[in-house]
């Protein structure tokens, strides 16, 4: 379709497909973005946009650290803030039995040679969220983490993208990979891109575009649902989580609660809708209430669910095709990709760019879920 000569196609306008983009342009590529509805539908608007290094899983916390950097420079990077405060996340112990398992997982860090979480006792935890309610005995805290805002930080990554050159197509969906010599060539109703390199971020449909490209890669899904409640005065500054119990709980810049913590609801993929099970929400809406007692008869404004690929070890995929020359995955965040969206935009420019990253990626390799080929 488009005559102009095209490095990079990105299937996929999520917070990941512009990260790539844009990082790529940065480098001097020439990078098209194809979204089939528009940048930001699906998990990236829909996301709580918590910037969080605690508890993640080993794997991870190498690059989730190298991200946490970047979102303390993110005004430097995209140039705009993306609304992201540095309050801290904290991982509350409500009684005495949830202690053992902060303590393990703090000593496993020590061990590991880590310092970003630590432990803070009941005192320190209601210095810090004094709304809690006074039952909760202990928390796990990482100190740098915080929380952004999604619709800043979508405009601020799309801004830069096509500051640096990158061409986003919104309306246009991929409906069919196939080589074209030395390239790819994607067939779209709005006519054919061609490129000699491309990449998957097409979040949810990602297995999808992998079978495109003859990668058999099997994903689950989630459907993540959110609440929103009225305006209020300021109640607390981190991001709160609690062993046990699903919560994710912080207060927007506009004086909005933010709840959600990985309650499902439900997705159908083919038809691109999710689904709020409001029997199901109302344990988060529980689950807040009980923690911050003076939250009882607020109103609730909105609920939402976003659309996610899940992998069964919950670690994203991030790697070059196993089989297509030329092709790469970013995708099955497993809802919690929003805080590693700067560094795996360049990993990905790494690995088109040199063809390798020294970034530490050996853990997300699709080949740890493509059974069929492990077994070969
Ligand atoms: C409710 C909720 C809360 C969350 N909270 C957090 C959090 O607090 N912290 C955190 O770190 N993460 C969180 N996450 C996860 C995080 O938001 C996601 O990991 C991240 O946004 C994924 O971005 P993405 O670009 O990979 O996917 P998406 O934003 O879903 O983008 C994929 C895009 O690909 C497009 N697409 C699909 N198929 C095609 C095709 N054939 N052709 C063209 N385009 C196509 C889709 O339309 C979509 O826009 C949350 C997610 C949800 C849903």
């Amino acid at each position: 379709m488009s005559g102009k000569v095209i490095d990079t196609l990105v299937i996929g306008g999520g917070l990941h497909g512009l990260s790539a983009a844009l990082h790529l342009a940065r480098a001097g590529r020439r990078v098209t973005i194809l979204e089939r509805s528009w940048i930001g539908r699906h998990s990236s608007g829909a996301t709580a946009a918590g910037v969080r290094t605690l508890n993640r899983d080993p794997s991870e916390i190498p690059i989730s650290l190298e991200a946490m950097e970047m979102w303390h420079n993110i005004e430097a990077i995209v140039g705009d803030d993306c609304g992201f405060h540095a309050h801290g996340q904290l991982n509350i112990a409500e009684n005495a039995s949830h202690l053992p398992k902060l303590e393990r997982r703090l000593a496993w860090m020590r061990e590991a040679g880590y310092e970003h979480e630590e432990l803070i006792d009941r005192a320190e935890l209601l210095k810090l969220v004094p709304a809690i309610s006074p039952h909760c005995v202990a928390a796990l805290i990482a100190r740098r983490d915080g929380a952004a805002d999604p619709h800043r930080t979508l405009q601020a990554f799309r801004r830069s993208a096509e500051a640096a050159g990158v061409v986003i197509h919104e309306g246009v969906g991929v409906d069919a990979i196939e080589p074209a010599g030395s390239d790819w060539r994607l067939r779209t109703e709005a006519g054919d891109f061609v490129a000699p390199t491309l990449i998957n971020a097409a979040g949810a449909w990602s297995a999808k575009i992998a079978a495109m490209l003859g990668d058999d890669i099997p994903l689950g899904h989630k459907a993540s649902m959110m609440i929103v409640t009225e305006r209020i005065a300021p109640l607390l500054k981190p991001v709160v989580s609690v062993v046990g119990r699903p919560l994710s709980f912080k207060q927007s810049d506009q004086g909005t609660l933010v709840i959600g913590g990985g309650l499902q609801g439900s997705a159908d993929i083919e038809a691109q809708k999710s689904f709020v099970h409001f029997r199901e929400l109302s344990k988060g809406a529980r689950a807040a209430t009980d923690l911050f007692p003076s939250t009882k008869s607020l109103r609730i404004v909105r609920t939402w669910a976003g659309m996610e690929a899940t992998t069964k070890d919950h670690l994203p995929v991030i790697c070059a095709s196993p089989n297509a020359k030329g092709a790469f995955h970013a995708f099955g965040f497993s809802g919690h990709g929003f805080q590693l969206v700067p560094v795996v935009g360049a990993i990905m420019a790494d690995l088109i760019i040199r063809g390798s990253t020294q970034r530490s990626i050996e853990g997300f390799d699709a080949r740890r879920l493509m059974q069929r080929q492990a077994a070969a």
